[in-house]
């Protein structure tokens, strides 16, 4: 069975898409089927890893309110066991639609349900919002990350996911664990970027990764080439972080592979 994990913060601009997708892509690199679920309808990992929103037609909302099949919408990508479900624009009025639907909050995981034992990981991108869809992934998975930009005001906002993961918990799927914060774009050079790291270890000493993934220039270029970094800088400082968090986080699920 596969384990999905989405990738939250309502805020904007803290690393989940490349996250998603490096984290994706590095799992497949391991060798455990990744999948990897657009649920933005800014569909930057849809076009990060190469394929265009514009021609893509169904997403996966069209599978949660029964348009499609999710078998039929799942793409291989160029990086072999890695595959993406995509999104597309018509995301944005999902949530509009879905309003009115019995059990809404649980269609996601009764699509996701269907295919779960294709894969080892699931990885769901999630949108900065704390709406509808993001209430399905986070009902739909069995953890959470949370990116953490080591920068100003990082820890704003914090509570409130932390307080909607709870509800969740309480309301929608008992099931939700954290699998870790994670902090990004971490510069050694600032003060303030090891200001940051202290203090998230301070307040969430146990939830931390031990993995930081460093602000690396490979990790914003890649996307422009429809690449995840492992196929673009494989040995790079970016590459080499997802790489790791990779092995951190199937090490904890006692999924590592034995050399
Ligand atoms: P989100 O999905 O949370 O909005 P993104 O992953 O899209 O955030 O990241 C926001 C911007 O920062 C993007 O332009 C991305 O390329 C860049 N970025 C993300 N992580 C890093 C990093 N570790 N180093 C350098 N640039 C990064
Ligand atoms: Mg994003």
């Amino acid at each position: 069975m596969g384990k999905v994990i989405a990738i939250a913060n309502q805020k904007g601009g803290v690393g989940k898409t490349t996250t998603a997708m490096n984290l994706a892509a590095s799992l497949a690199v391991l060798e455990y089927r990744a999948l990897v679920i657009d649920a933005d309808p800014q569909a930057n990992t849809t076009s990060g890893l190469g394929f265009d929103p514009s021609e893509i037609k169904d997403s996966i909302y069209e599978c949660m309110v029964d348009e499609s099949d999710i078998n039929d919408i799942i793409i291989q990508t160029e990086i072999e066991n890695l595959f993406l479900v995509p999104s597309h624009i018509n995301l944005v009025g999902a949530e509009v639609e879905m309003v009115n639907l019995e059990n809404r909050e649980e269609k996601m995981r009764q699509v996701i349900g269907e295919i779960k034992e294709n894969f080892d990981f699931i990885i769901i991108d999630c949108s900065p919002s704390l709406g509808l869809i993001t209430i399905n992934a986070l009902t739909a998975a069995d953890s959470v990350i949370i990116p953490v930009q080591c920068e100003y005001f990082a820890l704003e906002g914090l509570g409130k996911l932390l307080n909607t993961i709870k509800i969740i918990q309480t309301r929608l799927n008992q099931n939700l664990e954290i699998e870790g914060i994670l902090l990004t774009m971490y510069d050694v050079r600032l003060r303030l970027s090891n200001q940051v790291v202290e203090e998230v270890r301070m307040h969430f000493k146990n939830m931390t990764f031990e993995t930081i993934i460093p602000r690396n220039i490979k990790l914003s270029e890649s996307p422009s080439f429809g690449l995840p970094v492992v196929a673009f800088d494989a040995t790079g400082k970016g590459a080499v972080a997802y790489l790791n968090l990779a092995n951190e986080i199937a090490t904890k699920n006692g999924m590592a592979k034995v050399n």
